[in-house]
Parts: structure tokens; sequence; C-alpha cells
């Protein structure tokens, strides 16, 4: 790949050119997000990546446009003939959130696909378009031996996109990748271009980190890098109760990257917990690679738990034993340039769906009494659970870390798709979210909408706030999806 002194730009695989002193990669082959539409009798669906939210919209426009006025103006006539006819707008990149967060019902659905990347050697921060996905991120830091500062565990995300679900990763010991975000450009729904910032437009910048596509359409974002590392895994295996004062202890140490999981076989459920810590190590960084040879390999017995407790707790043999053994020194980029497609399940009748609480570390031991009172009483299956370090967002309106430091608990289950399936994962669900607010926790926005209108509102004490700032910048309510319809269109 060509790149200058000046700056870098990627374009997965596509060919790059130079135009105005910038590299522009080609647009993508096509979208590799799971952005699904089909006509279903004379209508234009729409799904994500649950495969549960199959919604009609009105259309689907595809902009390939670098940052800059052509991209502005594409979006502004998109606006335009929406407002005229009365239709929601919204802007998504993978479509990867799980309750149609990224649809508008019977509007214009636009998804963003020109990767673009600029980075100036020794700058701090890099400049992205909105639509571009980490891993073209990661390509175009790479030859510079810089990564992203935080960014979720897999690199299929958009960059805007995870700025408006205030989405995390196991950086350590940041707090969502809102809080490495500088600047944003976005068009409001009345079309003018505005900038936000800590201190120009505070309040859009903290509506829009978090908020799901409600308040702007990103265009661009002006995001902090930091210097790739070499890093080398250490495996601890600990009671689960001791989990929280370890993952505390590391959090205050020089340690960058660092996960815990917990056992999911029924017989020892959440009993036993495995804290992985990555610690810089001497030598050369090799060129970001995807995923490797262990996440291939993992994949077979991964799939094999739907209904085997044996596998499970193989699985867990094997996750704290030689798996741990086997694994080597990577890079920071590296380990998190992982495609969502390593452990995709391949089984048309069953959707893996995830879950997210957040918890002070000091009630973590009541949030594994309440997962182990109410999941197992579900009967989905649990495949996986891992847990992150996420330090407090006072920004976001729509934070889930207000207050303070979390321990967050990715939970992925795999669910039947049927409606008899849906409604045990609402129930178990809303239990969840009732057990974790009891202890002073949070639920995660991007997954499926099953939280009542009570539970969300009490989880989120900013949201009245965050509505009526909505209501000002946008009141012909232009910039809609699923989210908005279901929690706040009558708050
Ligand atoms: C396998 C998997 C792993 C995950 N791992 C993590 C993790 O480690 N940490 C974590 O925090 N989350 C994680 N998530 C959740 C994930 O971060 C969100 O679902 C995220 O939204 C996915 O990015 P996307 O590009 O698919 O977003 P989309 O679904 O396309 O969009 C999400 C929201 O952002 C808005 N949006 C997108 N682009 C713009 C724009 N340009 N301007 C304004 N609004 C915009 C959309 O309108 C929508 O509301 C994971 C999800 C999956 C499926």
């Amino acid at each position: 790949m060509a790149l200058t002194r000046r700056a870098a730009l990627v374009g997965a695989g596509a060919a790059v050119g130079a135009l105005g002193g910038r590299w522009m990669g080609a647009s993508l082959p096509s979208l590799d997000g799971v952005t699904v539409i089909s006509p279903v009798g004379g209508e234009t669906m729409l799904n994500d990546a649950s495969q549960l939210s199959e919604t009609p919209i009105f259309k689907h426009v595809i902009v390939k446009e670098p940052p800059g006025d052509a991209l502005v103006a594409a979006l502004r006539a998109e606006l335009k003939e929406a407002e005229a006819a009365g239709r929601p707008v919204n802007l998504a990149a993978a479509r990867h959130s799980m309750g149609g967060q990224a649809i508008p019902r019977d509007g214009h659905a636009i998804t963003f696909d020109y990767p673009f990347v600029s980075f100036e050697p020794g700058a701090e921060t890099y400049t992205v378009q909105a639509g571009t996905r980490w891993h073209q991120v990661i390509s175009a830091l790479d030859p510079f031996g810089m990564s992203p500062k935080v960014m979720q565990s897999n690199a299929d995300f958009g960059v805007a996109s995870t700025f408006s679900v205030g989405a995390h990763g196991w950086p350590m010991p940041f707090g969502p990748m809102g809080s490495t975000v500088r600047s944003v450009k976005m068009v409001l729904a009345d079309g003018s271009l505005v900038t936000a910032s800590r201190s120009e437009n505070a309040d859009l910048f903290a509506a829009a980190m978090g908020g799901y596509g409600l308040i702007g359409l990103i265009t661009e974002l002006e995001v902090e890098a930091v210097p790739n590392q070499l890093l080398e895994p250490t495996f601890q295996t600990l009671p689960a109760t001791d989990f929280a004062t370890a993952f505390v202890a590391t959090a205050s140490g020089d340690v960058p990257m660092a996960y815990g999981r917990l056992n999911i076989d029924r017989e020892g459920f959440f009993d036993d917990a495995l804290l992985v810590t990555y610690r810089p190590v001497e030598g050369e960084i090799p060129p970001a690679a995807g995923s490797g040879f262990l996440s291939k390999a993992s994949r077979a017995i991964f799939r094999a738990q739907p209904g085997n407790e044996w596998v499970k707790r193989r699985r867990w043999g094997i996750e704290t034993g030689v798996g741990a053994m086997l694994a080597g020194a990577s890079s920071r980029s590296s380990l998190m340039n992982e495609p969502v497609i390593t452990l995709d399940d391949r089984d048309p009748t069953r959707t893996d769906i995830l879950h997210e609480y957040f918890v002070a570390p000091d009630r973590f031991n009541d949030f594994i009494a309440a997962a182990k009172a109410i999941i197992p009483g579900s009967y989905q299956e649990l495949l996986n659970i891992t847990l992150r370090w996420v330090a407090q967002d006072p920004t976001a309106m729509l934070s889930y870390a207000p207050q303070g430091q979390r321990i967050a608990s990715v939970l992925l289950f795999s669910q039947e798709m049927t409606a008899r399936a849906e409604a045990d994962m609402a129930r178990m669900t809303q239990e969840m979210i009732e057990a974790v607010l009891a202890i002073g926790g949070s639920y995660y926005l991007p997954y499926r909408p099953h939280a009542t209108l009570d539970q969300f509102r009490r989880c989120f004490a900013r949201s009245a706030e965050f509505v009526a700032l909505k209501r000002q910048v946008d009141p012909g309510l232009r910039l809609r999806n699923a989210l908005w319809d279901k929690y706040m269109v009558e708050a």
C-alpha cells in the first residue's frame, strides 16, 4: 500500500489514490456488515445483526464520499427529501446493533461506505470519515507504529457507531471510546453543519456521544491514538468472588490490556474466573494481523457448546490450560483486529444475542449471585461471558457509567429463532436488568430492546434531559430509530 510521509489511508484491499494531499480509499467492494435488505410483499425490509429486527424502510442509501462538501451535500439532500415526505432518517455503518437502533421505520436508512483515515506522523490524533471500520483504522495506523486507544473487541464496526453507542473495549484503564474523541463534525436535522467537542457545542457533544444517531449525522471524528506495543499474556485462575479485587489491582497497575472470563457449565456456573493480563515485552512488533490461530481453532469447541455440558466443561479446561500455554506475544493492534465472522454460528435456526451489564467493582459479587439465580432458569444457551474494565464516563448524557468505574459483564447467548425463545429472553433480560438496577448498576442499549420503559428511565437518569435537547435541535423528529420509537418518543 502506498503511503505518503504525511498521511495514511486505508481501503480494505481497495486501490488507494492521492487527492488533496491525503490518501483516500476507493469504496469497499461490498458492505461487510449485516445490513440485510430484502423485498417482502413489495416493501423494502432492513434487518440487523440479531436477525430479529426486520423492519420496512422507504429506501436504503449507500453514501460513498470522503469527509467534505460532497458528503455534507448528500446528507442534506436526504434530510430535505425525508422532511418533505415526513419520513425518518437514520445513519449507520455495520448494523451490528441488535434492536433496530440503526433502522428508521418507513424511512431513509443511510449507510456510509468510504474508508478514510488521515494521520500525521508524530500526531496524537487521526481524522476518520465516520463510517470507517476499525480494521481500516488499524491498517492505516499500523505502519506508523500507532494503534487505536479504545475500540471494541472486534474490528468490523464503524468509528462513529462506536462513539454513538458509547462502546468500550479491553484496553485499560479507559472509559468508553468517546473519551478518546476530541471532536466530531455532524449535520443536524435542519441541515446545518456543526463541530462539537468538550469546549464547543459541549451539550451536543455530550448528547451525541452514546446518542444513537438521534442528535446529528456525524461525518468525521478526530480520535486519539496511542503507540502500538508488543504484549504478552499472563493467565490467572481464581474464584469468581475474588475476581473484582484482582481486577481493581490490575486497573491501577501498568497493564495496557486485560479481560476476565467466568466458567459457564451448569455444575460450576460462575464459580471460577480467569483473569488475562497483557504486559509489554521487548521485541519487534509484527504487522497487524487478523484472527490468530487460537481464535480460529477455538470456533469448533465454542459452537459445540449449546446443549452440551461436557463441551462447556472441556472448553473451560482448555481455555485455562492448554490455550493459556499456547498463547504468545501479539501486537496491541493485532489483538483488537478480530473479525466478528471468526465465531459465526452458521445456523439459520439460531441467532447470537448479547447482553451487557455494568456494576461497581464492590457490587460484582452481588452481580454474580443475581446471574446465578436468574440465568439457569431460562432455556437460553450462554456461550460466553467476558469481563471488562470501564472507567467513569461523566460526559455522555446516556452514560452507563456516570458515577464511577465499572466492571462490564458481556454475555453471549445462542437463542433459538422462535417466538417462545424470544419471550423467554425478554423475561430473563428484564429480571437481569431489575437485579442489576437494584445493586446500582446499568445495562447496555445496543442490544435487544427488552427493557421496560420504566427500567430504561430508572437506568438512564439523564434521559429526559437528552430527549429535551433532541427535541430542541430536531423539533420535527427527523432522526429516528427503534430506540427512540420504543423508549423516548413519549418522554
Ligand atoms: C460480536 C460483537 C461484539 C461486540 N463487542 C463489543 C465490545 O467489545 N464493546 C462494546 O462496547 N460493544 C460491543 N459490541 C456492541 C457494538 O459496539 C455495537 O453494536 C455497535 O453499534 C456496532 O457498530 P456498528 O457499526 O455495527 O453500529 P450500527 O449498528 O451501524 O450503529 C449503531 C448506532 O450508531 C449510530 N450511528 C452510526 N453511524 C453514525 C453516524 N455517522 N452518525 C450518527 N450516528 C451514527 C446508528 O444510528 C445507531 O444508532 C459488540 C457487538 C457485537 C455484535
